[in-house]
């Protein structure tokens, strides 16, 4: 309520705040955790929480009246639909000439992902994060992320027979046949589960091909896992429908920090104004970065450093489709959670997930999505007329991320006699590259913030999300998220309470 104060407020309720909230509750310390999305736990009139990927509905975009599919086309025909404007769960964020994919609710990108939880190479970590000790990284909080996410790989012998994974064993054959290494790609979703799905034994999730509006059963969310073990503390409490606008120093110390209530269209029901000892900004690499280059440019947070809202980057996301021959069927029945990868990225810079394109019918479709080892860097600044915060990315600096993809995917197409899909993102297009699913960077480790994610200038703001990572992990992102918010919090609970 306004008025309140609180010990600690966090921004956000994905990874980074929730290992915060997590383990500042385990020390003693009462949370507040702030979250714009809805909260996810109510069953809408088909009797589930989430929306099927087969028929977007008012649960599945933030804010928009129209779906912005991924895949925006099949076959030549289009795939997106009106919808009424709602807080759904999935926002495409257009920041200039990308969209930024993003979960809104409590739970942040955990809702939406494909929960694929992976652990860089250690030889790649330098790379990520110069200035964090790796032995620490790999030998404690890299091991604490995985188990408290609750990561697993599918069972080997499993997925050999499983029909849901006919796509990947397909995409295993092209890859090992044109000599590069398949592996398996551990994920937060329920493998038994999965496993009684295929038998018929339980409701459907990944096997009715939910993902990217939430998925009902099965997939381990930050709501099953982070933020269960925080609510048993009887600490965390969380706002969700709130947005936080503003955070500047407070007259008596602490920050006073202005908050949004919104209602499910969007609409700014009641302001209310709190007092926080310390502020969390978790609100994502975008959600974090716009704040923070607001802040500092209107006055509140004016000592912020120049490095602000740089080192942003996509992860190098790339999406792709290839066209198989008949005798290569990919199977009707996709399992939504991917569970293996290509990689090339020390010969050509580019890890490649096998995805699924679960429509429910044949389709001889390989999907791709790879990450790539993009050098290209962006910004965000502060717009006085617009009153936004832009961003200078380029849609053409992809073209270093399609040539990385491409070290693959011509070789595979080139050994198979096979070709890319034209349909997929729009009539003789290719490439999806108009988007990223990974946004990072834009506060980033060791520039913006301390070694551990203190903002410079103003003690008791920390910054604790992929804003801190700057713009590349060589694999998906939300493991090294985690395993860093860890790694930070720990050191700032034993020094700064
Ligand atoms: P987020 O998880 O983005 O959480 C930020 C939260 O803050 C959000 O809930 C947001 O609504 C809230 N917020 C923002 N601004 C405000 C504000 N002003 N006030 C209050 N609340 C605010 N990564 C992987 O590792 N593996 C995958 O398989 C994978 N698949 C993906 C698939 C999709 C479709 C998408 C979109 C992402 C995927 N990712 C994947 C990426 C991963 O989900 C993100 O990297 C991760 O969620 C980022 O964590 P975070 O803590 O930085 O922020």
């Amino acid at each position: 309520d306004s008025g309140a104060h609180v010990p600690a407020l966090v921004v956000g309720t994905g990874y980074g705040g929730s290992v915060a909230a997590l383990r500042l509750a385990q020390a003693g310390v009462d949370v507040h955790m702030i979250e714009m999305g809805m909260a996810w736990d109510t069953p809408g009139s088909d009797g589930k929480i989430f929306a099927n990927t087969t028929s977007p509905d008012v649960r599945s975009y933030w804010l928009r009246t129209r779906t912005k599919q991924p895949i925006s086309n099949f076959l030549g025909y289009p795939l997106d639909k009106d919808v009424p404007r709602h807080t759904g769960i999935l926002d495409a964020e257009e920041m200039g000439q990308i969209i930024v994919y993003q979960g809104r609710g409590v739970g942040g990108g955990s809702l939406v992902n494909g929960g694929m939880a992976v652990t860089p190479r250690r030889e790649n970590f330098g790379a990520i994060l110069p200035s964090v000790d790796a032995a620490e990284m790999y030998g404690t909080y890299y091991p604490r992320a995985n188990a408290t996410l609750g990561v697993g790989t599918v069972d080997p012998a499993w997925f050999e027979s499983a029909d849901c994974y006919q796509f990947a064993r397909v995409g295993r054959k092209h890859a090992e046949r044109s000599g590069f290494p398949f592996v398996f790609v551990p994920d937060v979703y329920d493998w038994d589960y999965m496993e009684k799905e295929a038998a018929g034994t339980v409701p459907r999730s990944a096997l009715a091909g939910e993902i990217l509006y939430g998925n009902n059963y099965g997939k381990k969310s930050l709501q099953k896992t982070y933020l269960a073990q925080a609510g048993a503390t009887g600490k965390v409490a969380i706002s969700p429908l709130h947005k936080v606008t503003s955070v500047a120093p407070a007259a008596g110390g602490g920050y006073t920090v202005v908050i949004d209530q919104i209602d499910t269209t969007g609409t700014t029901t009641a302001t209310k104004t709190v007092t926080a000892d310390k502020v969390f900004f978790a609100a994502g690499s975008v959600g974090t970065s716009k704040l923070l280059v607001q802040l500092k440019a209107t006055g509140a947070l004016p000592a912020l450093n120049a490095e602000i809202g740089k080192g942003w980057g996509d992860n190098g996301n790339v999406m792709c489709g290839r066209a198989n021959h008949m005798w290569d069927p990919t199977g009707k029945l996709q399992a939504s959670i991917p569970c293996g990868g290509i990689d090339n990225w020390t010969a050509g810079g580019a890890f490649a997930e096998v995805a699924p394109l679960p429509t429910g019918i044949e389709t001889y479709a390989s999907f791709y999505l790879s990450i790539t080892n993009t050098p290209h860097r962006a910004e965000f600044t502060w717009n006085p007329q617009t009153g936004r915060a832009d961003l200078n990315w380029q849609t053409a600096w992809k073209q270093t991320s399609v040539d990385m993809a491409r070290t693959i995917f011509d070789k595979i197409n080139a050994k198979e006699g096979t070709i890319y899909r034209t349909d997929l993102f729009g009539a003789y297009k290719i490439w999806g590259d108009h988007l990223t699913y990974h946004p990072l960077g834009g506060a980033v480790l060791d520039k913006a913030t301390d070694n551990y994610g203190r903002l410079h200038g103003y003690a008791g703001l920390y910054v604790i999300d992929g804003s801190l990572i700057p713009g590349n992990t060589s694999v998906n992102p939300f493991v090294t998220i985690t395993a860093l918010a860890e790694r930070n919090i720990e050191k700032i609970i034993a020094t700064d309470l």
